[in-house]
């Protein structure tokens, strides 16, 4: 399999200004390929720097893919590098030229000397063309590895990924057979009671590596099959009874997990919420305190919601629940506003005065004021009402307040989940 290793450049990566995201993208992109990245560096706007993280690189991996730097200013530098590392000097490329002077002019934009350093590639570089932006990548053949530089601005790298440097390493036949995956998402389960549920589960030897990945939307499960056929064979001999596809080990995964898995196909909570209603008629309004409108944010995301999504409310203050949603003062008065009963009233309310199908409420403390030992920060109630039952469910959160904001998004609508596919809670 192909060793590869990615270089982000740019000092606003350095200086927490912007997190590279590139190599994100680009990883997965490179293991669809069967392209293993195994090492990642940031490396800020200097000649030097640049130089030593492509050498180094260089003597690890077979493709060092270079994100940023390839614009016309002078902080603009990965030309000037990659040049120097690798003992091609800069020539002008009077076609990479022609074709930054065809893009600036039909913008409107003047064509300055400042614009022409990007014409400047190492010699005997090949061109990637840069159907998104201006600045052309390029690659370059250096000891054993490719260099391969390209734009910074993340859309146009995206675009180069698959139009050129794909192409490109298929030519030189570096692609191999997909490291495969599986991803499972769930919520409502702590990432150790992830692991222990797993651990019987995935052979300790043999080709299947499994990944956990906690966030405020749940732990995400990832299944992944290397394409090594040596472990492969080490699997046939040694593990008794193990599964032999990675399919049969996700529909083993899914099967232990149950209830907590809402998605093994890539879909987020909110579209998986969205094909419910949709495919059983239903339509929903919300009324949110501490989410602040996040539910119907990430509801109203999902392309034809309209079918489903009726209203939602932003009832932050204890009025705008008497007002919006009738929820009566004495409730709020002996139970608080962040109660079962609240939560349940609101649901009610909601869903009484929209008609909608299902009433979703959520009520809590986002913190990080506002907590009591008796009603903590994360403290969160969930309503749900419709014609025939209410009910409500509550959750203890922890983290930040952006944290507790999402985390009670994704219970509510996990509530509303669970409650459409009669799932228990
Ligand atoms: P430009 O022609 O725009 O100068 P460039 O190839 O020189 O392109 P940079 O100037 O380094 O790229 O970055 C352009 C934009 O892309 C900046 O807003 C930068 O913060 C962003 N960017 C650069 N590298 C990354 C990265 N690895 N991940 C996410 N964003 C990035």
């Amino acid at each position: 399999m192909t060793a590869a290793e990615i270089i982000a450049v740019g000092s606003e990566l350095l200086l927490g200004g912007r997190v590279d995201t590139n190599s994100l993208f680009l990883s997965a992109s490179l293991a669809k390929h069967g392209i293993e990245v195994r090492f990642k560096s940031v490396v800020g706007d200097d000649v030097d720097d640049i130089g030593v993280a492509v050498t180094n690189a260089a003597k690890r991996a077979k493709l060092v893919l270079i994100t940023g730097g390839l614009g016309p200013t002078v902080d603009d530098v990965t030309r000037e590098a990659v040049a120097e590392v690798t003992g091609k000097p800069l020539r002008l490329r009077p076609r990479a030229f022609t074709s930054i002077k065809t893009r600036l002019q039909a913008a409107g934009r003047p064509v300055t000397d400042t614009q022409r350093r990007q014409a400047f590639l190492p010699t005997g570089a090949i061109l990637l063309w840069n159907s998104a932006g201006i600045a052309p990548g390029f690659a370059v053949q250096w000891k054993r590895s490719w260099i391969v530089c390209l734009p910074g601005v993340s859309h146009e790298a995206r675009r180069m990924c698959a139009e050129s440097l794909l192409p490109l390493l298929r030519r030189q036949g570096l692609l191999s057979p997909a490291i495969e995956s599986r991803t499972i998402h769930t919520f409502g389960l702590l990432e150790g009671e992830v692991d222990r549920r797993l651990k019987g589960i995935i052979p300790a030897a043999g080709p299947f590596r499994l990944g956990l990945l906690a966030s405020s939307f749940g732990v995400t499960v990832s299944l992944t099959q290397s394409a090594n056929i040596q472990e492969r064979r080490l699997a046939k001999k040694s593990v008794v009874n193990a599964p032999t596809s990675l399919d049969r080990l996700m529909d083993a995964v899914i099967a232990e997990l149950g209830k907590y898995v809402f998605s093994s196909n890539g879909q987020t909570m909110e579209e998986v919420v969205g094909q419910q209603l949709r495919d059983q008629g239903l339509t929903v309004a919300l009324a949110e305190s501490c989410t602040g409108g996040l539910i119907a944010h990430r509801l109203t995301q999902v392309a034809g919601s309209s079918a489903y999504v009726d209203r939602g409310v932003v009832c932050y203050s204890n009025r705008a629940k008497t007002e919006l949603l009738g929820v009566s003062e004495s409730l709020l008065k002996k139970y608080g506003a962040v109660s079962a009963q609240v939560a349940k009233a609101m649901a009610q309310g909601i869903r009484m005065r929209s008609k909608a199908d299902v009433g979703l409420s959520v009520t809590g403390i986002a913190g990080p004021g506002g907590g009591t030992p008796h009603k903590p920060v994360g403290l969160v109630y969930v309503g749900l009402a419709t014609a025939k039952k209410s009910f409500t469910k509550e959750f203890r959160f922890h983290g930040e307040r952006e944290s507790i904001k999402i985390r009670s998004s994704q219970g509510a609508l996990d509530v509303l989940r669970r409650w459409l596919c009669h799932a228990s809670f």
